[in-house]
């Protein structure tokens, strides 16, 4: 397994890869990695010659000082899992090799990501969109794996690499849970003992939500639950709780949806922010 920090490196090595025509997957990840991001690598390694995963804490895309310096870290950890799992090569570059002077490039996504992350973490979707943006020109895999558990990034990137014509696949990977339905993530790791024991309500109403779906009682109704639900456990701090039409990726508020929705919320169990998805089965 190769380890680069430099751009240049790692484009030199991908290209001795082209010429003998291997295949070349990628997995772009902030690290610290989980069961989850290992699902995704997996995929990678069984459907490509060479699979490359990025580990890289992007500035970019968080709003929030607070949020950037607490974002947990493990690279030994990271390489081993990455290396016993089969990555050929790890990039995982400085701020400063990303970024080597302040972008002034925006990418906006347009109305989809205004709605949800993009309403609750002002920017966001603009970090995000400027190091994937990076990553493919810099990589250029001709698949790129991302994770449902994030299903409105993995709709605008998808929308993006269309529009913008990259000539790679990009391949959605469900969800993987904790045994008791928490949806894995790097964050969970800063929840204290009481807070990880509240963690799985998330998930619990995403359940309840479809439930009433499947049960045929109307968006109104399953909000108006929700909310009472949420309002009557202590230690979550709601910010949204959404159903989406997934094909256009729009907010219902009303009615019974005769097309395919997503189920999302995201919460603040103590100072740690939460988010989780489910897509309910079509009636
Ligand atoms: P992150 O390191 O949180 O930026 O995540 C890197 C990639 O792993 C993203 O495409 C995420 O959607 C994906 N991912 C994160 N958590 C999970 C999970 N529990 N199951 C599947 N994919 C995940």
């Amino acid at each position: 397994m190769d380890v680069f920090k430099e751009i240049t490196e790692l484009r030199q090595c991908l290209k001795n890869y082209r010429l003998q025509k291997l295949s070349v997957g990628l997995v772009p990840t902030m690290g610290y990695l989980h069961e989850g991001h290992l699902d995704l690598i997996r995929d990678s390694t069984k459907q490509n010659d060479i699979t490359v995963c990025s580990i890289f804490v992007n500035p970019v895309q968080f709003n929030n000082l607070e949020d950037l310096n607490d974002y947990p870290q493990s690279i030994e950890a990271d390489l081993a899992k990455l290396k016993e799992n089969g990555v050929s090569i790890v990039f995982m570059p400085s701020t400063s090799e990303m970024y080597s002077i302040p972008p002034e490039t925006v990418i906006n996504f347009g109305i989809k990501g205004e709605i949800m992350e993009g309403e609750f973490r002002p920017g966001h979707f603009n970090g995000v969109g400027l190091v994937v943006f990076k990553l493919f020109n810099i990589v250029r895999p001709d698949v790129a794996y991302f994770g449902q558990k994030d299903l409105q990034q993995l709709v605008l990137i998808k929308r993006m690499v269309e529009d913008l014509n990259f000539d790679i696949n990009i391949e959605g990977i469900p969800t993987k849970r904790e045994p008791d339905g928490l949806a894995m993530s790097s964050r969970n790791a800063q929840l204290n003992a009481k807070e990880r024991a509240i963690a799985p309500k998330l998930y619990a109403a995403l359940l309840n939500g479809e439930k009433m779906l499947m049960d045929h009682f109307s968006v109104e109704e399953v909000l108006s639950k929700i909310d009472v639900f949420f309002k009557s456990n202590k230690g979550i701090e709601l910010e949204y709780f959404n159903v989406v039409d997934v094909e256009k990726f729009k907010i219902l508020d009303s009615g019974h949806p005769r097309v395919q929705v997503a189920l999302c919320v995201a919460a603040y169990i103590g100072g740690v922010r939460l988010i989780d998805n489910i897509i309910v089965e079509e009636k």
